[in-house]
């Protein structure tokens, strides 16, 4: 067992796999790294890094605990009917995944918003449905899309919108070493790709009402 739970989870729906790293994959991954440390000339057998190897397979285990994770199955665990059909925002929800292309972390903030059609779903879901998504290797590009589609799919709401902000460690630490852009994605269904609604979901993300 891990002391990583980062969730006050009131149920393990859809997360028991964060409390159980699965040891033959941990033992698979770290049985590869004494031989990349020794390539970056290093010495694996010195002190500091004797259990580096299996921290490290433990710590890619939970950063990409999201293929695990059925996040369709975790929204309609909370479904609910209600006639309700304002916007529902939910902002500043941070988001930490992986690049795909060079492993290394991007993270940030995602806004999100829809119009209930009949249905409205347990607030603490959507940030989960971010996470499902996020905890895995990926693009911001199709994270964004991942999250839309899945609330899209599932709640069947009359709109969707998603606006996330990361800062990308590839371009940080490495290549064009831009230490402070940001980039930004965004993805819109149904009631907003309409203008009006769209304006009136970028006003509620980008006003400081707390
Ligand atoms: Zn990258």
């Amino acid at each position: 067992m891990s002391n990583l739970t980062p969730f006050d989870d009131e149920e393990q729906n859809g997360y028991i796999k964060i409390d159980q790293y699965n040891s033959k994959q941990v033992e698979h991954i770290a049985g590869h790294y004494p031989d990349i440390l020794r390539a970056i000339g290093e010495d694996p057998t010195r002190e500091g890094l004797i259990k580096t190897p299996e921290r490290v397979a433990k710590a890619l285990q939970y950063l990409t605990h999201g293929y695990d994770v059925n996040a369709a199955e975790l929204l309609r665990s909370a479904m609910f009917e209600e006639d309700y059909s304002q916007m529902v925002v939910v902002k500043d929800i941070e988001v930490y995944s992986m690049c795909e292309h060079h492993m290394l972390p991007f993270f940030g903030k995602a806004h999100i918003a829809y119009i209930p059609n009949g249905h409205i779903v347990g607030l603490s879901k959507i940030p989960r449905v971010v996470d499902a998504f996020a905890r895995r290797l990926q693009v911001q590009e199709r994270l964004t899309n991942e999250i839309r589609d899945c609330i899209q799919e599932t709640l069947k709401p009359a709109g969707v919108a998603v606006v996330i902000e990361c800062k990308h460690m590839c371009m940080a630490m490495r290549g064009v070493q831009k230490q402070n852009s940001v980039t930004t994605t965004s993805a819109f269904t149904g009631a907003f790709q309409n203008d009006v609604t769209r304006s009136e979901f970028l006003r509620l993300i980008t006003a400081s009402l707390h």
